[in-house]
């Protein structure tokens, strides 16, 4: 059952005075349950909690850690169909997309158990001593990682349980022996709370110290302002728009002592097609990204914004097909109306820029569903305006017809960082593409052939994250198990005594 009250470490509080509730999206009528925000004693606790937990945490075993992470799995399972109903209420997203969901974050957190106990991910170093070495002898040096201490996530909107309370922020941070306190999304606060009593009864069935997890409820930004700046926090989470994670990254950077903030923000995803692909399957890939584009009413950091190619007679067939092919497909709701705005306000916008005409017919919708929408510009125009850059964060796409390959790879050069990029082109094209690839992989974090940059997949190969600001650290990935060495430092042991160094720099 939802109370709408914060966990503060296992303790279940409500202090404040300021409440809201979330929207269900569908309806647009709130929802039933109310929500307290967390109060400035109360984020106190939490991050006081937090910092002690982390002395009994941080000693804690591979092992013991991964015991937690299978029974927050497990607990999760158990909230059954009052979860799936909650998060359907709050996000207006289909129940498959729910399960599906549900099925991912669970993966996710037993992926991280399984990895620990592998005991395989830490990239430990041992250099043996060499006493009678000239002209110095070379001392024993053992280089092994420990955890940073408590870390803040700020889940998303967007993914409101793989990616928010138990996501992937969250079962790395705990897998790298990091304490969390979960900044809750106000979108899906009812959702944030279920799994919020799942953790905190798993972390009480596997003896972890309280203070390991809190779930800490906001209105608005002032809980994770007050969060970044607390000293005994030590790196925080993000997901969400550049607004929002450039804000909180120069908040870090202006505390007395700095934290890294790891945000994972906007991308356009940009998409190129070739002549080659264009003539030989251009209907297929019409079809294919019409589905891609509004696969999750486009509410994906890899949705695919923009798509590049040399003009050519194809280039119209494709564009046209295209267009005509997301208009046919029904309108899905969006998460939020806040969100909703955004994406008509932004759109029209974009369109209405020089140069830009509407290819797809104006798809009726009501309340909070979004009217899918393809565009399209020449390569010019789009050079010279960042306005037409910028993420729509919705089912929305601007088709660029470039000139010629110049301009084409000009373009690419030209674009902000980004999560994705992706060539689809024919294997007797594939001599001709190095230029491409070789401008489209300093701009993205990850470059996908002849398929769609939505689906990300959950593996070691993985990187998501790219130059900023697709996210503000480009060297680590948000997704997959190497996401938990965001939270983990390295620490060198010089002509250390074997019985106090840790297990695995032992000679045994
Ligand atoms: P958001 O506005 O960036 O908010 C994300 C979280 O950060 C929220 O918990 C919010 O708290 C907090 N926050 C935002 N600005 C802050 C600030 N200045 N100081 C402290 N905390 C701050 O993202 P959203 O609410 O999820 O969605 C809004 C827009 O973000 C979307 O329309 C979309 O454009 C973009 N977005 C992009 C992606 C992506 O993957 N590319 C994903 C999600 C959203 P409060 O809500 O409590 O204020």
């Amino acid at each position: 059952m939802i109370t709408g009250q914060n966990y503060i470490g296992s303790r279940r509080s409500a202090e404040g005075s300021v409440t809201y509730r979330t929207i269900n999206p569908k309806l647009n009528t709130e929802n039933k349950w109310e929500c307290t925000e967390a109060t400035k004693n109360e984020i106190d606790e939490a991050t006081r909690l937090a910092s002690q937990a982390f002395k009994t945490f941080r000693k804690s075993s591979p092992e013991e850690r991964a015991a937690f992470l299978d029974a927050i799995a497990d607990e999760i399972e158990n909230l059954g169909d009052e979860l799936i109903e909650v998060y359907c209420q709050e996000s207006g997203l289909p129940q498959g997309r729910a399960q599906g969901e549900r099925g991912r974050t669970m993966f996710q957190l037993r992926s991280f158990a399984e990895m620990l106990r592998k005991g395989n991910w830490m990239e430990t170093a041992i250099d043996l001593a060499i006493p009678d070495r000239e002209p110095m002898p070379k001392p024993d040096l053992r280089k092994t990682y420990i955890p940073l201490g408590p870390v803040v996530v700020f889940g998303s909107s967007n993914f409101p349980l793989a990616y928010s309370t138990a996501g992937g922020d969250t079962a790395s941070a705990l897998a790298a022996g990091c304490p969390v306190i979960v900044k809750s999304h106000p979108m899906h606060a009812g959702t944030g709370e279920l799994v919020a009593s799942a953790i905190i009864k798993a972390a009480e069935k596997t003896g972890m110290p309280n203070g390991v997890f809190s779930n800490l409820n906001s209105k608005g930004i002032e809980v994770g302002i007050q969060l970044v700046n607390d000293p005994k926090v030590k790196a925080v989470g993000f997901t969400g728009s550049i607004r929002g994670g450039r804000a909180l990254y120069d908040i870090a950077n202006q505390r007395p002592e700095p934290i890294p903030v790891f945000a994972e923000m906007g991308s356009i995803n940009p998409v190129v097609i070739s002549q080659g692909a264009l003539e030989s399957k251009g209907d297929s890939w019409a079809d294919t990204y019409a589905g891609s584009i509004t696969l999750g009413t486009g509410q994906f950091c890899t949705n695919p914004g923009l798509i590049l190619a040399v003009d050519s007679p194809e280039l119209d067939v494709f564009a046209s097909r295209l267009a005509a092919k997301i208009v046919e497909i029904d309108p899905m709701c969006m998460l939020h109306p806040n969100i909703k705005r955004a994406y008509s306000n932004l759109k029209t916008e974009v369109t209405e820029q020089a140069g830009v005409t509407m290819l797809s017919n104006e798809v009726p919708t009501d309340g909070n569903f979004a009217d899918q929408a393809v565009a399209t510009v020449n390569g010019a125009s789009f050079l010279e305006n960042p306005k037409l850059h910028q993420e729509v964060f919705g089912p929305f796409s601007i088709i660029v017809k470039c000139e010629n390959k110049e301009q084409l790879l000009k373009i690419i050069e030209g674009l902000e960082g980004q999560l994705t990029g992706t060539i689809l082109a024919e294997d007797s094209e594939i001599p001709s593409l190095t230029d491409v690839v070789d401008e489209l992989q300093h701009r993205v974090g990850r470059i996908i052939f002849n398929g769609v940059p939505t689906g990300v997949e959950v593996c070691p190969a993985m990187n998501h994250g790219g130059p900023y600001p697709s996210s503000t650290d480009s060297r680590f990935t948000a997704v997959g198990l190497h996401s938990i060495k965001r939270w983990i430092r390295p620490i060198s042991y010089q002509d250390f005594p074997m019985e106090l160094l840790p297990n695995e720099l032992k000679n045994a």
